[in-house]
């Protein structure tokens, strides 16, 4: 079995056909090294946008439910099938053998929870044949396929996830994810322009940078290379071939092959959450199992929860955090289950935002969350609700503090470039 090797391209890297012509040249790059190659593209960038707003003009908006419509999935899934045509084309005429697959050519099996399906299995011997035979196969990423034979998409930024997939299904040495930054940094460059790219980070930092909002890794292809043993490089696609120094990006791995240790290694943001309220909550046994029941039901995500009691003691007040998108539902549910459970009254705060720091080094040092809110406070900026896991801590803060508390804790961690 020859090597084979996956590359996926993101949007801003197939943004219009100069980029798909460097994109090419990368392709061809790996392509006269004798490799197999799979390279799976996104949508120009703005374009699944563009899709998401025609089915939100189209009347999914005002069903409530915009984006888990099987109808969705097939506006939203046109994006990829453009660039994967295109990049095909390209390199065709670079002389190279290519060829374009869409989701259910493969196929790329999935459940049915459309707009956020999970890839179920991608058997792998019609796409290995190709690969092996010399004709590069060029893979629409964010779609997928159910056993009924309906159009599915992945999630936003659901591409990294097909790349991994298809990286895991081939058995590939690697999956190379070509972006518009040259590797995963401490915290988002655009933020801080003072971040450093990590040279190496564990699946397990990973994994937490991406769910807390550092947005380069779909979270799901993170907990898939992690799950599959599958080595995932983060690099610039803004480059010629060879142009790059070889130990450029970032190669996301396990935590034993990482040489330099360090207690915190990023700092992550996400403004996509809603902080719910509820006051004069009864406070007896059985009464978060009846609330977080009803939101588990309704597949609600419940991110990080305070209770504590009123100063009245038979009463409590609660808060928890769910992603906006979400906030709609969880309101109405809260405003159903409020007779039966018998509280008082309940608030909803959409102007918040998440700061988290990431590293493993937490598990054996003390000290890590004295750092934190110490350099929150010395910039005045008030915490409203605190979670930890052994790798990380969160809180959440009014929104306008966001970059703020983002730069402070870069700092107070060391992980400024000097
Ligand atoms: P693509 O279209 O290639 O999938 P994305 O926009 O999804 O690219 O992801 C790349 C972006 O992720 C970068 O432009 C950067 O602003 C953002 N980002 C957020 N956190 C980080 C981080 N810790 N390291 C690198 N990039 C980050
Ligand atoms: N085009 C899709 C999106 O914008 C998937 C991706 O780019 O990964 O979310
Ligand atoms: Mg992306």
């Amino acid at each position: 079995m020859p090597a084979r090797l996956v590359m996926k391209f993101g949007g801003t890297s197939v943004a219009d056909l100069e980029r798909i012509r460097r994109a090419a040249r990368l392709v061809a790059a790996e392509a006269r090294d004798g490799r197999g190659l799979a390279v799976v593209v996104s949508a120009m960038a703005g374009k699944t946008n563009e899709l998401v707003a025609w089915t939100d003009a189209a009347g999914l908006a005002a069903q409530g439910l915009p984006d888990s419509d099987d109808e969705y999935d097939v506006v939203v899934a046109s994006g990829e099938q453009v660039t994967a045509g295109l990049l095909a084309m390209v390199l065709r005429n670079e002389g190279l053998r290519a060829r374009s697959w869409l989701g259910w050519q493969i196929p790329i099996l999935c459940d049915d929870a459309h707009g956020r399906a999970r890839i179920e299995d991608v058997p792998p011997d019609a796409l290995a044949a190709a690969v092996d035979g010399g004709e590069i196969a060029v893979i629409a990423g964010f779609q997928g396929v159910t056993s009924e034979g309906r159009i599915t998409t992945l999630g936003r930024g659901g591409s990294d996830t097909s790349a991994v997939a298809i990286a895991a299904a081939l058995r590939a040495e690697r999956c190379d994810i070509y972006t518009d930054v040259d590797g995963v940094y401490t915290t988002d460059p655009r933020i801080e322009s003072r971040a450093r790219r990590l040279s190496r980070i564990s699946y397990e930092e990973m994994l937490e940078m991406a769910s807390l909002g550092a947005k380069v890794l779909q979270t799901r292809s993170v907990e898939l290379a992690m799950a599959q043993r599958v080595p995932v490089r983060v690099l610039s696609s803004f480059v010629e071939p060879g142009e790059a120094a070889p130990d450029t990006g970032t190669l996301v791995c396990d935590e034993e092959e990482i040489v330099e240790k360090r207690i915190v290694s990023g700092v992550a943001y996400s403004r996509d959450e809603a902080k719910i309220t509820l006051l004069g909550l009864p406070d007896h046994p059985g009464v978060s199992s009846q609330i977080f029941g009803r939101l588990a039901d309704a597949n609600v995500n419940v991110d990080m929860i305070v209770q504590s009691r009123a100063r009245t003691a038979e009463t409590a007040n609660m808060e928890f955090t769910v992603g906006k998108r979400d906030a709609a539902r969880a309101i109405e549910i809260v405003r159903a289950v409020k007779d039966e459970i018998g509280f008082e009254d309940f608030a909803i705060d959409e102007d918040v935002a998440k700061v988290s720091v990431i590293g493993v080094g937490m598990r054996s040092h003390a000290g890590v969350a004295k750092t934190m809110f110490k350099a929150l406070a010395e910039r005045g900026v008030n915490i409203q609700v605190i979670s930890t896991s052994e790798i990380k801590i969160s809180v959440l803060i009014e929104a306008a503090y966001t970059e703020l508390a983002v730069r402070a804790l870069h700092a107070a961690y060391g992980l400024d470039q000097l």
